[in-house]
């Protein structure tokens, strides 16, 4: 992509300095005009939202809606709601604890998930609700013969990642949604390695719950969104801000996202977060997810040629985004990690990922090394990781 200037765009980001971060899947840099428009909020028009009548709730309650509406028209939700959380932990949360689930009904889920994708639905087991794991194929893609099979008349929900904070890989959705349609179940789908990568519909991809991480798409920490197709579950907090009208015996509880957002809300967060939407559309999701495929291919094709690395990444380009799972012979993937720091200030992330049912289940117990890109990362550090790791293993 020859007018990709991610020079630019590393202008923006005062933090890279002479840094080499690419721990991107755990939480993503945030450009100046996010932190801008954070700091605007505290310096000019700081008051709560939704509440009284003056100038100052005015302006504030006015941004933080219209960052809903932002995010909404990023995700091609329009036409469903869209709820601000701290994170995809709290969306998942929120979903499992929101449905009016009965003895008997099923979930089913992949080995696939981040831990926040599984104990959530795990612990339904109290109320009677049982989870089953499906598989993945060797291109790490799920089974969906036996996803198809799992999803029986008493399955309420399919919960699954659109892209593997492991493995990279992406999964098929609008197949799997039309299976869950066709049985009666709801479709959930976590998308926090998603967004910040590729262009994401959500009515396209025909699911009805979807959850992801501001922190992770270049907004502030402490954001995340729960979009859904119609406002179906029950609050998880009862309070301030969220209600219609309350008498000495009940109360309406208010329509749209306010019902989930109980008591005074993370409102630089959220106003950051809708900033960070407008400077990802400015640049484009697919001239990003294009950029970041070249960077994933060097980096796998380059790894690859190491015969003491062992990378575990879907063998087709067109299913996978820039996180990128290995082991070094001889060294726990701790060890890589802190001596890539050491050696060369080049951040990456070891371990189990949050997701120790599949390394497991790949036989890495110990888990594995991982570099995960963003849009402003460059060819030159995927080179010098590369480097770095072809001289460790040398
Ligand atoms: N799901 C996936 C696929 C993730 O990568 C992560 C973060 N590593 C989460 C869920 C949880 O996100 P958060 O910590 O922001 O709740």
């Amino acid at each position: 992509d020859g007018g990709y200037d991610v020079e630019a765009i590393r202008r923006d980001f005062p933090i890279l300095g002479d840094l080499i971060y690419l721990d991107n899947a755990a939480t993503s840099f945030s450009p100046e005009p996010v932190i801008a428009a954070m700091v605007e909020f505290e310096h000019r028009y700081r008051a709560n939202v939704g509440r009284g009548i003056h100038r100052l709730t005015g302006i504030a309650s006015q941004r933080y809606w219209h960052a809903h509406e932002k995010v909404a028209d990023f995700i091609g939700g329009k036409d469903g709601v869209v709820v601000f959380t701290r994170n995809t932990t709290e969306s998942v949360n929120m979903v499992a604890q929101g449905l009016p689930w009965k003895a008997g009904d099923r979930v089913i889920t992949t080995i696939l998930e981040h831990h926040s994708n599984l104990l959530p639905w795990r612990r339904l087991a109290r109320q009677g609700v049982t989870t089953e794991i499906v598989g993945i194929g060797p291109d790490y893609q799920p089974d969906l013969a036996a996803l198809e099979r799992a999803v029986t008349e008493n399955t309420r929900l399919v919960a699954l990642t659109q892209a593997s904070n492991v493995l990279g890989v992406v999964t098929p959705i609008r197949e799997i949604a039309k299976i869950c349609h066709d049985h009666g179940a709801l479709l959930l789908v976590d998308g926090a390695q998603a967004v910040p990568h590729m262009p994401v519909n959500t009515e396209d991809l025909g699911c009805d719950f979807y959850c992801f991480s501001g922190h992770k798409m270049s907004g502030p920490t402490g954001t995340g969104v729960l979009w859904m197709k119609e406002a179906c579950i029950e609050p998880a907090m009862l309070g301030g801000g969220m209600i219609e009208t309350v008498t000495a015996d009940g109360y309406t509880l208010s329509p749209g996202y306010q019902q989930y957002e109980a008591g005074t809300p993370n409102i630089a967060g959220g106003i950051g977060l809708g900033a960070a939407v407008s400077y990802l559309q400015a640049i484009g999701m697919e001239r990003i997810h294009r950029y970041e495929a070249g960077l994933t291919d060097r980096l796998i094709a380059a790894l690859s040629k190491n015969n003491r690395i062992h990378v575990y990444a879907p063998p087709d380009p067109a299913r996978r985004i820039g996180v990128v799972s290995f082991t070094v012979d001889g060294f726990h993937p701790h060890e890589v990690a802190l001596q890539l720091d050491e050696a060369a200030d080049i951040m990456v992330r070891s371990g189990h990922h949050c997701c120790q049912p599949l390394v497991e289940s790949l036989g890495l117990p110990e888990g594995t090394v991982r570099a995960s890109l963003a849009y402003y990362n460059t060819r030159q550090e995927i080179d010098l990781l590369v480097a770095t790791l072809d001289e460790i293993t040398r």
